[in-house]
C-alpha cells in the first residue's frame, strides 16, 4: 500500500517515464522515416542518372548492326555493378531489344519497394524507344537499427540517469506530497492533528510540518483554555456578585427544592434562622423551623401544588429575642423543578409600632373624652346652679377652665407630634423672661396637686436669667415635666421644682416621690407612645407623646432632658439648657 504522498510521487514518476518513453520511441520512428525518405530520393537519382547514362551509351551500340551483344554486355555490366533489378532497353510498342538482367543481381527481396527510371534513345530504323531500370529500395527496420539503438542507448541512460535523481529526490518529495495532501485535507475542513500530521520518517520537512501542526494546536488549545477561563471568570464573578447582593439584603433569603433541602441561603436567613450559614446549605427545613403551618406551607409551594405565594408570621420567644418573623413564600422554578423562595424579616419593630400606635389611639381617645366629658358635667352643673349658687357656679367654670387648657395641650402635643415627623416643626426664637414664668406654671398645678395632698415646691435662685428661644415650646416642656411628676406621684406625695445656674447654662429639676421608673425603661419613655409597663401607668391617662415631645423641644435649643429614678422612690427629670445660645 502508498503511504501518503507516494501516490503522487508514484503518478509524478510514472507519467515522467510514459512522456520519456514515448518520446524515445516518436525519436527512434522519425529517425527511420527520415532515413527511408533520403533512400528512396537517394535510388530515384542513381535510377535516373544510371538510366540517362545507359540510353547515351546505348545510342551508338543500337546504330552498329553488330552492337547487339555489345549492348546486352553493357546492360548485364550496369545492371551487376548497380545491383538493378530491371535494366532493359524496350520500344515503344513495348518489344524488348536487349536485357541486361542477370539473376542474382535483379532478384528483388520480396516485400521489398521497387523504384523505377527511364531514359528515351532512338533505335535506328524502328523509332524511339526508352532505356528502362528499376532498384529495389534496401531501406527496412533493420536498416535503421543502428540509429534506433543509438537512440535507445541514449534513452537508457537519460532513463537510468531519471530513476537514480528520481530516488535521490523521492525522500524530498515524498514530504511535499505528503504535506500537499494535507493541506487538501484542511482546505476540505479536516481539522484533526491526528489527519494532517505526515510520516516523521519523510525528512526534515515533515518534522517541520508536523511541528507547526503541534503549534497550531497548542494554540488553539490556550485559546480554547483562555476562552473558558474566560467564560468561567465571568460566570464566578456574576455569581460572586449576586452571592454578595443577597448577602447585602437585611431580609433573609432561602432557596428550597422539593425535597424541602436548602439549596441557598443569605446571611441574615442563617441569623433569623439562628444558625451557622456554612452549614445550613443542605439541610432539611424542618430542622431549623418547627411552625407546622409555616411548614405545610412551604411544602404546598416547594412541591409544586400551591402557585400562590402565602405570608406567614411567626412569634418566637426564646432565650436570645422576643419577636416577630414574616415568612413570604414564593413559588419559582428550578432546573426545570418546582422549588420555593422564602423571604424572611423581621417585623418586631412594625409590631412594636403598630401596638403603640393602637394603644395611643385608645389612649388618646381616652384622653380626648376625659376632658370633655367633664367639662360637659360641669357646664351642666353650671347651668343647673345658675345664678343661685355662685360658689357651684364658680368652680364648676375653673374646672371647665382647667379641662380646656388641659384639652388644649394635649391636642397641642399631637400637632407638635405630627409637626415634628412631618419636619415643619419649627421654633420662633426670642427672648424668654423666666421671671414669672415658674410661678404661672406652679400656680397651673397647684389645684390638682391639692387634690391629691401632693405638696408642691419651687426654688428659685435670687436672680432669673433671660434665655434665648421659643417660650411658647419651654413652657410645653415644662407643663409635660411637672405635669407628669404630679400625675404619677400618689397621694400624699411631693413634687418639688429646683431652678439653679451654673455658668451659662440653666438647669431645671422636676423631682418627685411617686412610682418611679424601671431601670430597663429609664430610656424607652422618651420614645414617642411609649408608656411604662407599670400597671399603675395604665390606670393614669397618658399618650406617651409628653417626654419624646419635650425633649424634641429641649434638643432643638441646644439642651437635654435627662432622668434619674428609682421604683417606688421617686424620679428626677433633669432639664438644662443654654442660656444664650441662639435657638436652633
Ligand atoms: P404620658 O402621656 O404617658 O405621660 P409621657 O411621654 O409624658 O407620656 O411619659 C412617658 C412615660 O414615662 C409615661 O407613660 C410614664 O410611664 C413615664 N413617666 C413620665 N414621667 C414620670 C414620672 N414623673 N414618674 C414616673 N413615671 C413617669
Amino acid at each position: 500500500m502508498l503511504v501518503r504522498g507516494e501516490s503522487v510521487i508514484a503518478s509524478t514518476g510514472l507519467a515522467l517515464a510514459a512522456i520519456f518513453t514515448l518520446a524515445i520511441a516518436g525519436a527512434a520512428g522519425w529517425t527511420v522515416y527520415a532515413e527511408r525518405e533520403a533512400a528512396r530520393r537517394n535510388l530515384e537519382r542513381d535510377l535516373g542518372a544510371c538510366a540517362r547514362i545507359l540510353a547515351a551509351s546505348a545510342e551508338p551500340h543500337l546504330a552498329s548492326a553488330t552492337g547487339a551483344v555489345d549492348l546486352r554486355t553493357l546492360l548485364v555490366r550496369a545492371a551487376a555493378e548497380h545491383r538493378l533489378t530491371q535494366c532493359r532497353v524496350v520500344l515503344a510498342n513495348g518489344t524488348v531489344i536487349a536485357e541486361g538482367n542477370d539473376a542474382a543481381a535483379g532478384s528483388a527481396e520480396s516485400g521489398a519497394t521497387v523504384l523505377t527510371a527511364s531514359a528515351p534513345v532512338t533505335v535506328p530504323g524502328q523509332g524511339a524507344g526508352e532505356v528502362q531500370v528499376a532498384g529495389a529500395l534496401k531501406h527496412s527496420f533493420w536498416v535503421g537499427l543502428e540509429a534506433q539503438t543509438g537512440i535507445g542507448v541514449i534513452g537508457a541512460a537519460a532513463f537510468t540517469a531519471f530513476l537514480i535523481t528520481y530516488r535521490r529526490l523521492r525522500a524530498r518529495l515524498r514530504a511535499v506530497g505528503a504535506i500537499r495532501e494535507a493541506l487538501m485535507a484542511a482546505a476540505r475542513g479536516e481539522a484533526s492533528a491526528a489527519v494532517l500530521s505526515v510520516n516523521e520518517q519523510f525528512g526534515p520537512e515533515a518534522a517541520a510540518w508536523n511541528a507547526l501542526l503541534a503549534e497550531r494546536e497548542r494554540l488553539r488549545q490556550e485559546a480554547t483554555t483562555e476562552r473558558a477561563r474566560e467564560a468561567l471568570g465571568n460566570r464566578a464573578d456574576v455569581r460572586s456578585d449576586l452571592a454578595h447582593a443577597c448577602d447585602a439584603l437585611w431580609q433573609g433569603m432561602m432557596l428550597l427544592d422539593e425535597k424541602l433541602t436548602i439549596k441557598y441561603a443569605n446571611g441574615a436567613a442563617a441569623v433569623f434562622l439562628r444558625a451557622e450559614r456554612e452549614k445550613l446549605a443542605g439541610t432539611a427545613i424542618g430542622d431549623h423551623i418547627a411552625d407546622a403551618d409555616l411548614l405545610a406551607a412551604i411544602q404546598g409551594v416547594a412541591s409544586g401544588q400551591v402557585r400562590r405565594r402565602s405570608t406567614i408570621e411567626v412569634r418566637r420567644s426564646d432565650a436570645d429575642a422576643v419577636g416577630v418573623l414574616r415568612f413570604s413564600v414564593r413559588p419559582v422554578r428550578r432546573n426545570d423543578a418546582a422549588a420555593a423562595l422564602v423571604m424572611i424579616e423581621d417585623v418586631t419593630q412594625q409590631r412594636v409600632a403598630d401596638e403603640a400606635r393602637n394603644a395611643f389611639v385608645a389612649q388618646a381617645t381616652h384622653e380626648l373624652r376625659t376632658p370633655l366629658t367633664n367639662i360637659r358635667l360641669y357646664v351642666e352643673q353650671a347651668i343647673e346652679a345658675g345664678d343661685e349658687d355662685p360658689t357651684v357656679r364658680a368652680k364648676a367654670l375653673d374646672v371647665i377652665n382647667q379641662e380646656s387648657r388641659r384639652l388644649e395641650r394635649i391636642v397641642g402635643d399631637m400637632l407638635s407630634v405630627s409637626e415634628i415627623e412631618a419636619g415643619s416643626f419649627k421654633l420662633r426664637a426670642g427672648d424668654v423672661r423666666l421671671e414669672n414664668l415658674f410661678d404661672d406654671l406652679k400656680a397651673e398645678y397647684e389645684a390638682q396637686a391639692r387634690e391629691k395632698n401632693i405638696t408642691l415646691t419651687l426654688r428659685l435662685p435670687p436672680k432669673l436669667p433671660v434665655i434665648k428661644g421659643d417660650r411658647d415650646k419651654i413652657v410645653l416642656a415644662l407643663h409635660n415635666l411637672l405635669g407628669n411628676a404630679v400625675k404619677y406621684t400618689p397621694e400624699g406625695g411631693s413634687v418639688e421644682v429646683r431652678v439653679s445656674t451654673d455658668n451659662d447654662r440653666l438647669n431645671v429639676e422636676v423631682a418627685d416621690t411617686g412610682i418611679g421608673i424601671n431601670p430597663d425603661e429609664t430610656e424607652l419613655i422618651f420614645e414617642k407612645f411609649y408608656r411604662a409597663k407599670d400597671k399603675r401607668v395604665n390606670q393614669i391617662t397618658g399618650t406617651g407623646l409628653g417626654l419624646a415631645l419635650a425633649r424634641e423641644v429641649v434638643r432643638l435649643h441646644g439642651g437635654d432632658i435627662t432622668v434619674q429614678s428609682q421604683p417606688d422612690k421617686g424620679s428626677t427629670f433633669t432639664m438644662t439648657l443654654p442660656m444664650l445660645a441662639e435657638a436652633a
